[in-house]
């Protein structure tokens, strides 16, 4: 019995090693299949990644081509925008907003000019107005720096802040990016939901003549009505701002100017004033302006002035 099922077990062995090895090769066969087919799906990112450089490369070459247009930069059209939701822009004052209704009274909305990419899309220039403007340039060009103007706006902006901050003043901004679309009236809307005490806007300047210089002080003018309820504070913030830019900067400057063709006045409900750095087609102020001392001279004087608005109210 013991041989007998000794030999009974033979043939069932046998037929299960073959069994066995069959199942082998079948899994063996799969698993190669499996393998062979893997490579083909990971070859798809790297056509992605190409994609990348090449937007940032298009981005970086747009402002060279605003170079001559800028005679009066606040009132030429730009390049077409690529159209771009300003939500982030939009979350700043909200933000701020938050902040600001505790001591509204204080808050100073700093305004840098201009943004890498103009907006031509037309916005009416004030309330009582049926005027037209493009809602936002890109503004005039260092002759000698090739800066764009919005970024030097950007660059003074943010000393102006810092000199604000350090003294317990408290500050929004409209922007801290250059990559933003927001129309001059979206940037007095964006004062007056903060309740700011005082608008500024920093922008420089631009003319035909390269020997034309000097900072200067824009307000709105009291003969647009919008405005009427806001000229007298305007004016006073722009007189004082004026005064210490002359002292901290040892220069006369050019003066006040009354201005009602601004979109970002005409709009305004809380007093606003725009600041001219300078001129950055006049060669030598171009250069001035990218100085880091004279950039703080610039941003003490009108902290200085702001300063004095804040404390005369
Ligand atoms: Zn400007």
């Amino acid at each position: 019995m013991h041989v007998n099922t000794a030999k009974n077990r033979k043939p069932w062995m046998a037929f299960m090693s073959v069994a066995v090895g069959m199942v082998f090769v079948l899994v063996v066969a799969g698993c190669a299949s499996q393998v062979l087919d893997r490579p083909a799906i990971p070859q798809e990112s790297p056509i992605v990644s190409k994609e990348t450089p090449a937007v940032t490369s298009s981005a970086t070459m747009q402002p060279q081509a605003e170079s001559s247009a800028a005679e009066k930069a606040l009132q030429l059209p730009a390049a077409e925008a690529i159209p771009e939701p300003s939500t982030k822009a939009a979350a700043e004052p909200a933000a701020s907003k938050t902040a600001a209704t505790s001591k509204q009274r204080r808050l100073v909305m700093l305004d840098p000019g201009h943004q890498r990419y103009g907006n031509n899309a037309l916005e009416s220039v004030g309330p009582d107005t049926r005027e037209t403007k493009p809602k936002v340039s890109s503004g005039t060009v260092g002759v000698r720096t090739k800066k764009p103007e919005y970024v030097l706006n950007l660059e003074v902006s943010l000393l102006i802040k810092d000199e604000l901050v350090r003294r317990g003043i408290e500050v929004a901004m409209t922007r801290e990016s250059h990559e933003v679309d927001i129309s001059n009236k979206q940037r007095a809307d964006m004062a007056n939901e903060a309740g700011a005490a005082l608008a500024v806007r920093i922008h420089a300047d631009g003319d035909s003549s390269p020997k034309t210089k000097g900072f200067s002080v824009l307000y709105p003018s009291a003969s647009s009505a919008a405005v009427k309820p806001i000229a007298a504070g305007s004016h006073e913030a722009a007189g004082f701002i004026l005064e210490h830019l002359k002292t901290a900067t040892g220069t006369a400057g050019r003066g006040l100017s009354a201005r009602s063709d601004l979109s970002g006045f005409n709009w305004s409900k809380v007093p606003v004033v725009l600041v001219e750095l300078g001129f950055m087609t006049n060669p030598e102020e171009d250069e001035l302006m990218s100085e880091a001392e004279y950039q703080k001279k610039l941003a003490q004087g009108i902290a200085d002035g702001i300063e004095q608005f804040l404390k005369s109210r």
